[in-house]
């Protein structure tokens, strides 16, 4: 068996947010410190992380169908499997009963320990960590040493709002910022590594604070950075946004103009059977705000649909909350009852049918609106951050300004600023014409 020896190859799959992205590339940049090689595309590895996501069901069922296909496609030498993420801290006891193939769970907030329990787990003692000590683990994990031209920058964790439909506050604790110059050290290690553009991560990011600044303190102090091109933030909470905020949209050309700011529903009701303290028209008074700074700002939400007790009435309260913003993009679930949250006991659960046909027209009205900001995109002249290579030979894909994703063709190269005018839309991106490209 593998597991009788320390694994020598890694890899790390990391479902859900992107917060969840960022703790993989860090895990992985921890193993990798150790000593440990990222097994190559294709080829197996001795020690799987399933770094899991926990906000709806269907993503725990995928970490138990995923352990059951490693084990099998192990056969007699499976892989090591560590379970990381959400599902460990929610799960972890439950995943150690039911699941013998995995030799070790280790929570979100305590993986820079992963290598002390990986060489206990190759020793044959399964071990579980699921601790929640606030700041430990970010003074404890190497320095960051390689990125793309977009990376990803964890400020803020863990939520005290406890929207009765949410797991976070339970899997990922209290909500604690990071201290200022360790961010500022890491922003400038990832421009000096090759980014130019960094999105700040938190479960509600503009919550940041060191005491004396705001979220717009810190972006205006990492947006000093030269060689930092482009800042982004996510995700918002409305009841979090302050005036500084949004003044920085009007104030620093770096901050890109674009907000992902979820509502969950248009109903005062079901806004309020949510816990999420804010209104339906308290919402948009916050939109017109941020547009009067940044007339061109693109929007983004996050919806659920058949929160228990959710009436036709409610729904179409919601549907018109759309047609009023307009979104850029935006992400719609259906309702999801997660164990030990408060509305996972309420009476009147939606019936999966109902959900079902709301999500799509939910979803009819946000795809008419992205397709229409697209549209209305065409004839804009616009930098592109350039990503990857397209699947055509010369084609490149990277984004606007507004997240769209662009396609072009012509002479250039991954972390390029492209300089394109935008010819042409569909749903989901658009097509490019190269003017002139700024090297990395
Ligand atoms: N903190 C952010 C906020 O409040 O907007 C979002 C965090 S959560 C990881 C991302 C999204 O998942 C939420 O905005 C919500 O739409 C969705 N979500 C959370 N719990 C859910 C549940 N039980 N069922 C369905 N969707 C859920
Ligand atoms: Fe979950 Fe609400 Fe906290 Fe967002 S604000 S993470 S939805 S509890």
């Amino acid at each position: 068996m593998r597991q009788s020896r320390a694994p020598q190859t890694f890899r790390v799959k990391s479902f859900g947010c992107q917060m969840n992205v960022y703790d993989g590339e860090r895990m992985a940049e921890l193993l990798a410190d150790r000593g440990m090689r990222a097994a190559p595309e294709g080829e197996d590895a001795d020690l799987v992380v399933l770094n899991t996501c926990h906000i709806r069901e269907k993503a725990v069922e995928k970490v138990y169908s995923d352990i059951g296909r490693l084990v099998k496609a192990g056969g007699e030498t499976p892989p090591m499997i560590a379970v990381a993420g959400c599902v460990a801290q929610a799960e972890g006891e439950e995943i150690m009963a039911r699941a013998p193939g995995v030799g070790l769970v280790v929570g979100p907030q305590a993986y820079h320990r992963l290598p002390e329990m990986i060489a206990r787990a190759a020793k044959g003692e399964r071990a579980a960590d699921t601790d929640m000590p606030a700041d430990a683990k970010f003074a404890a994990l190497p320095s960051r040493r390689r990125s793309g031209p977009s990376a990803f920058l964890t400020v803020q964790e863990g939520c005290d709002k406890f929207c009765t439909y949410c797991v976070v506050p339970y899997t990922r604790g209290a909500e604690i910022s990071r201290g200022f110059s360790g961010l500022l050290r890491e922003a400038e290690i990832l421009v000096e590594a090759g980014a130019r553009e960094i999105t700040l991560l938190g479960q509600n990011v503009n919550a940041w604070t060191d005491g004396a600044r705001g979220l717009d303190g810190l972006i205006k102090a990492i947006a000093k950075l030269p060689g930092l091109q482009r800042i982004r933030y996510t995700t918002s909470h409305p009841n979090d946004v302050t005036e500084g905020l949004i003044r920085a949209h009007a104030e620093e050309p770096k901050l890109m103009p674009f907000l992902h700011l979820p509502v969950q529903s248009g109903s005062n009701r079901v806004l309020r059977a949510m816990n999420r303290s804010h209104t339906a028209d308290g919402y948009l008074r916050l939109l017109d705000r941020f547009r009067e700074a940044r007339p061109d700002i693109a929007l983004s939400g996050d919806f659920i649909v058949g929160f228990p007790g959710e009436t036709n009435a409610e729904f179409a309260d919601t549907l018109r909350l759309v047609d009023a913003v307009g979104y850029a993009q935006a992400f719609s679930f259906k309702y999801s009852p997660r164990p030990g949250t408060p509305a996972a006991a309420m009476d009147s659960q939606v019936p999966r049918e109902v959900m079902d046909e709301r999500l799509q027209r939910l979803q009819a009205a946000i795809n008419r609106d992205q397709l229409a900001f697209n549209k209305a995109s065409v004839d804009r002249h616009c930098d592109v951050l350039v990503e990857r290579r397209g699947k055509k030979p010369g084609q490149w894909l990277g984004k606007s300004p507004w997240l769209q994703s662009v396609f072009f063709e012509g002479e250039a190269t991954i972390g390029d600023m492209a300089a394109v005018e935008l010819v042409e839309a569909g749903p989901n991106s658009l097509h490019g014409r190269l003017r002139e490209t700024v090297a990395a």
